[in-house]
């Protein structure tokens, strides 16, 4: 990895933390470095901020908040087409920022864009989510109707591995809801934040309501403890969502974390093999195996392994692993030098465990690009449920083969992983499907669909150690969680016409 002299760090461009509608400047010696993987140099330098910048984003949040949730719906709602528009017109803009500090290819960050812009979408139709309920007559002369009330200031503090589509899961529907937003960005891979910080702008957001907050633990501690930050959604690794979902609730607030996950495909014998390989391929190995709905065991059922085995092979050494703007690629390079490191302890780990390493990619290096963080694929065989790589996410371009001998065992090996993000079966027959789809514990299920993210307007969670909190991101769970549900009760009795005092219960 290139180490960055002192000379080049105060020469490479420092991020902003976006606060109150602009920039807000720090000296590069506030800042660490932005790596591009696929070169390992220093790009650029992100603010280490802390609780001073979160303070300052919080009260900005906060004096916004009562003109923002009193604007008209109409006018709100014209905000967010206004912002679809315009991220859809620099949407190759905003994916070549993804790829230059994520190291994903550039057809699979214009799609995180893409998959992004679909809960925008949502939000736009925000005067008929926001929509209550209205009874007349529930007692006589009374009405009973309830709202949805917006929660005041509120936070998404987002992961490195989707850093657009994953926090526009979270802030389009928080600020449609009527809240102000302090969000909080990866500092691994900041370089889109600004981007949709301006846009925002651009669409005629009021100064306040979208506020960006870069930094690590220091920051996110800062959100966390704030008395005025009244709900965080937090996606990323499951320590530190318990950690935010403990110390956030503990303090009052209404916090949901969405965090790691190990996912199973599930492929029966009468699946179509060639759909199931490039399915496997795809889920297992692209954006590097850094999706927290990667398909990363295979669990093959009676002879399906035979089959499978060749056609993943065949389809693995035609993968080609490069720059992410390189227009060949398949594969960009690990975010980080030192998550490479930890891919690679995996592998050995597996290896050391009994596995079958068919595919080693631990040596691969790129000719033109000697110090990028680059991996080549790696494939296990006879991966079994005791052994940490068929346990643990590695977050990797790591796909495990298991071997099971009925329908049923397969399905008891998903239901009884501690995770439960997303799971898959491949097969031609519906009625193991409907079976599957019954009887599975986990959250979110493909039928011959390895990747099974719901549509933008639908909710997004896992369950068991993959979620923490009750409610989705996103779709119906996304609106409930960031209002508070009012119910009102209302007499209007006829004039002159008011009965007689009582200390009854009142009935209906
Ligand atoms: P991470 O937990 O390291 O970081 C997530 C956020 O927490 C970042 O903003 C980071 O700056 C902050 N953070 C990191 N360490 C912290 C600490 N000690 N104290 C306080 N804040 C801290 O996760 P990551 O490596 O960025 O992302 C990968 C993880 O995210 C994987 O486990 C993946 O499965 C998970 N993920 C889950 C979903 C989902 O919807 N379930 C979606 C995407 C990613």
């Amino acid at each position: 990895m290139a180490i960055e002299s002192p000379a080049q760090a105060s020469i490479l461009p420092v991020l902003s933390h976006w606060i109150d509608g602009g920039p807000v400047e720090v000296l590069p010696e506030q800042a660490g470095p932005i790596y591009d993987p696929a070169t390992g140099q220093v790009i650029a330098r992100v603010p280490r901020g802390g609780s001073s910048e979160v303070d300052a984003a919080v009260a900005a949040a906060k004096a916004a908040y009562p003109a923002w949730r009193d604007m008209p719906l109409i006018a709100r709602s014209n905000i967010f087409f206004a912002y679809r528009a315009l991220v859809y017109e620099h949407r190759e803009q905003m994916a070549r920022l993804i790829t230059r500090d994520h190291g994903k290819t550039f057809p699979d960050a214009l799609a995180e864009v893409m998959r992004g812009l679909e809960t925008v979408e949502f939000a736009c139709g925000l005067p008929v989510h926001l929509a209550g309920m209205n009874t007349p007559n529930v007692s006589s002369n009374v009405d009973a109707f309830t709202l949805r009330q917006p929660l005041g200031v509120t936070s998404a503090i987002t992961p490195f591995n989707f850093p657009v589509m994953v926090p526009m899961w979270i802030y389009p529907v928080a600020m449609a809801c009527g809240n102000t937003m302090v969000w909080k960005p990866s500092s691994h891979t900041p370089g889109a934040s600004q981007l949709q910080a301006e846009l925002w702008k651009e669409a005629g957001l009021p100064n306040g309501v979208f506020n960006v907050v870069y930094g690590g633990r220091e920051a996110v501690t800062a959100i966390v403890e704030h008395p005025d930050v009244k709900a965080i959604q937090f996606v990323g690794s499951t320590p530190v969502g318990r950690y935010v979902y403990e110390e956030g609730t503990r303090r009052g607030k209404r916090v949901g974390s969405y965090v790691s996950a190990k996912n199973a495909m599930v492929v029966l014998p009468d699946a179509d093999m060639e759909m199931v390989a490039d399915s496997a391929v795809a889920a297992g190995y692209g954006s590097a195996g850094e999706r927290c709905m990667a398909q990363t065991l295979v669990i093959a059922v009676g002879d399906a392994a035979e089959a499978l085995r060749p056609l993943l092979l065949d389809r693995i050494g035609k993968l080609k692993v490069g720059p992410g703007m390189d227009e060949g690629s398949d594969m960009g390079p690990i975010y980080s030098a030192e998550h490479r490191e930890s891919v690679i302890r995996w592998i050995d780990t597996g290896e050391a465990e009994g596995a079958e390493l068919v595919v080693d990619g631990r040596d691969f290096q790129h000719p033109d690009y000697p110090d990028g963080f680059y991996l080549g694929v790696s494939l296990f065989d006879q991966v079994t449920p005791d052994m940490q790589v068929y346990q643990e996410e590695i977050f990797g371009p790591v796909l495990g083969i298991v071997h099971a001998r009925t329908f049923d065992e397969a399905l008891a090996m998903v239901n009884s992983h501690k995770y439960a993000n997303g799971t898959a079966i491949f097969t031609t027959s519906g009625g193991a499907a409907r079976r599957f789809k019954l009887e599975v514990e986990v959250p979110m299920v493909g039928v011959n669909v390895p990747i099974p993210v719901p549509a933008g307007y639908l909710s997004f969670a896992g369950a068991k150690e993959s979620a923490i909190g009750d409610l989705a991101m996103r779709g119906e769970d996304g609106i409930r969680f960031f209002t508070q549900q009012k119910m009102v009760t209302e007499r209007w009795p006829e004039p002159g016409k008011q009965g007689p005092l009582s200390l009854v219960f009142p009935g209906n």
